[in-house]
């Protein structure tokens, strides 16, 4: 008995969740929009259930750490928005969360009308933390690595000028990337969000954190039970824009995983010796797709992007 620990493996163990939001009661954009009614709902609920509500570099510290992730929650806000300003940072003020803020640095920079200006990206700093989210706002894999050097470099001389530091954080515009963008983001900043939905432990990578969306009217609860579903690997076998296979093996004897494609949907995939393979042969039909893995609230997904350099 005494090697009972010993054996626990990692997935046991309760995890955390990065949520994301943008626009706050901005109506006109119902896709990156969050009713304010609705945010205060969650934030009470993690106050009325003993949730712990951190930044984002708290959370990094405590996966360094190893330090006990459950409860953890922390909201990070994309593309610093007036609407976030006005409508959002009160109810944060309100139930003394803190927030990291990513900041969208041209459109600051230059007075753009639905965007916070400096100072009031610093004053929210005083409630939070903050994060770059690039400069341009470009679509990164779409970029040559010139360029993506390039729109950083402008960001982090935006911050130099403006706040006088430059954040450790930061938030790949639309969440795309892929390996030869993160490569490149990673040598400027150590700790990168994406927008894949999950949940972190002890395995996630603090330059590949996964972000949940509460965009709209979501189910706050189900968001907050998922878990991070563990794979010892992951195949996505592609043929230029066709989806040839998804194979993987996992890292726990499940008896069946959900696959979902974007524009095909979901498919159960019966698992042997805890692998699985799945051959859909499916032509991407978008330029951003989702393939997302699950069983129950075991959740891991990955962004798919059509043309790219
Ligand atoms: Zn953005």
């Amino acid at each position: 008995m005494r090697f009972f620990f010993l054996f626990l493996p990692i997935f046991l163990f309760a995890q955390a969740h990065i949520f994301v939001l943008h626009r706050i009661d901005d109506f006109r954009y119902p896709y990156t929009n969050t009713p304010s009614k609705e945010l205060e709902k969650y934030l009470k609920y993690l106050k009325e259930h003993d949730y712990k509500v951190v930044k984002l570099s708290t959370l990094v510290k405590l996966i360094k750490e190893k330090k006990p992730l459950n409860k953890i929650v922390v909201f990070t806000i994309d593309d610093s928005y007036k609407s976030f300003y006005k409508n959002g940072l009160p109810l944060f003020k309100k139930y003394q969360y803190p927030f990291t803020l990513f900041v969208y640095t041209k459109a600051t920079t230059q007075h753009w009308g639905d965007f916070m200006n400096w100072k009031q990206v610093k004053e929210c700093a005083k409630y939070g933390e903050l994060g770059v989210h690039s400069w341009a706002h470009p679509h990164l894999p779409m970029l040559s690595n010139k360029e993506i050097i390039k729109d950083t470099k402008k960001a982090i001389n935006a911050f130099k000028k403006y706040v006088g530091y430059v954040p450790k954080m930061y938030a790949y515009p639309y969440g795309e990337y892929n390996e030869r963008v993160k490569k490149i983001i990673n040598k400027f900043f150590p700790i990168i969000t994406n927008q894949n939905v999950g949940a972190i432990d002890y395995t996630s990578q603090i330059n590949d954190l996964d972000r949940i969306a509460l965009t709209g009217k979501v189910n706050f609860l189900e968001k907050l039970k998922l878990k991070k579903l563990h794979l010892k690997n992951l195949t996505i076998k592609k043929n230029k824009n066709k989806i040839i296979e998804i194979s993987g093996t996992l890292e726990e004897n499940l008896p069946y995983v959900y696959i979902y494609i974007t524009s095909l949907g979901w498919k159960k995939i019966k698992t042997q010796n805890k692998s699985f393979s799945y051959t859909p042969n499916f032509n991407l039909r978008k330029y951003r797709n989702r393939i997302i893995i699950r069983y129950n609230y075991k959740i891991i997904s990955k962004l798919i992007l059509k043309e790219e350099k």
